[in-house]
């Protein structure tokens, strides 16, 4: 519609202004959802495939709203983003991680580590790392059971980003690279990032078993894994098949609903953990 005249504008406002609207509401309502509770967070099982043992969990923001229902986060990540509501959002995700992490310390359960996803605007606001080492201190977690996922995107696109992912890892939290293969990082400067942690996109895993050259990817990415010593954590595995061949080839750990769906806290106690 933006593409019409000046005369055409006037025709096509009415649907526009009802899709900014709709916007506008989802975005008021988001605001509101912290103070209201209406964020929560599920938990997701990273395993390693042979074993099946639990090496840590992927904390995944939930929004559930009393009119909308269950948000998704494809949904609203990108629109917390644009308004800046990510910075409260994310700081909130962070803390709760890691004061489910205390909670289960204290409860006497092994939950190895916690996965928190970090979005780019809150790279952009500075002092990440500031944040994270107040968190830290305030729930008194170790660092290295945290483990800060940055979508590769997000690394390519930001400016200074090895300096921020520098002043992270001087505080001594984990670091994994999120989505990794779809973002075109250079080798080199991979080599610079001090990352412990490449996670497979999930959109090759999906049909490893049948197109060549998704097959050929993830092969790839768990040699340069292995060449550089860093984990790789196949993302999506569904069936028995992809764990099956990411076994075969190399990469030991893997996340996805073959596994478990992102659960409650309580279900990571009942399903995954043992006292
Ligand atoms: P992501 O970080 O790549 O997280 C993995 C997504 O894949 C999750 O979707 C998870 O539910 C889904 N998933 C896991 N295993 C499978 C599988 O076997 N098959 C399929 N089809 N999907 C699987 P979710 O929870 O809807 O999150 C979507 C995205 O939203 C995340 O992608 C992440 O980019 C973003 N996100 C979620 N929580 C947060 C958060 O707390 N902060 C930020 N900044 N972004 C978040
Ligand atoms: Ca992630
Ligand atoms: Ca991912
Ligand atoms: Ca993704």
């Amino acid at each position: 519609a933006k593409a019409r005249g000046r005369n055409g504008y006037r025709f096509y406002a009415p649907s526009m202004t009802g899709e900014g609207m709709e916007r506008l509401r989802l975005e008021t309502f988001l605001r509101r959802s912290l103070e209201k509770n209406e964020i929560f967070l599920n938990y997701q099982p990273q395993v390693e495939i042979d074993t099946g043992r639990l090496i840590g969990v992927e904390a995944l923001v939930r929004w559930n709203h009393p009119e909308l229902g269950l948000v998704p986060p494809s949904r609203f990540i990108a629109l917390a983003e644009d308004s800046g509501f990510i910075n409260q959002l994310g700081k909130w995700v962070l803390e709760e991680a890691c004061r489910q992490m205390l909670r289960w310390q204290q409860q006497g359960l092994h939950v190895p580590k916690m996965a928190v996803n970090l979005s780019l605007k809150q790279f952009e606001r500075g002092s990440i790392a500031g944040m994270v080492d107040a968190i830290l201190q305030e729930t008194g977690l170790e660092p290295q059971r945290l483990q800060l996922e940055v979508t590769e995107s997000v690394i390519m696109n930001t400016s200074d980003a090895l300096g921020y992912i520098n002043d992270l890892h001087a505080i001594g939290v984990g670091l994994a690279i999120d989505d990794f293969g779809t973002g075109y990082s250079s080798l080199a400067y991979l080599k610079q990032l001090p990352v412990q942690t490449l996670k497979i996109d999930r959109s090759f895993i999906k049909d490893i078993a049948s197109d060549a050259d998704d097959e050929a990817i993830t092969i790839a990415i768990i040699e340069l894994g292995r060449s550089m010593q860093l984990s790789v954590i196949a993302e999506g595995v569904e069936t028995q098949e992809q764990a099956a061949f990411l076994l075969r080839h190399g990469c030991r750990l893997a996340q996805g609903y073959f596994y478990s769906r992102p659960v409650t806290a309580h279900d990571i106690v009942e399903r995954w953990t043992s006292l």
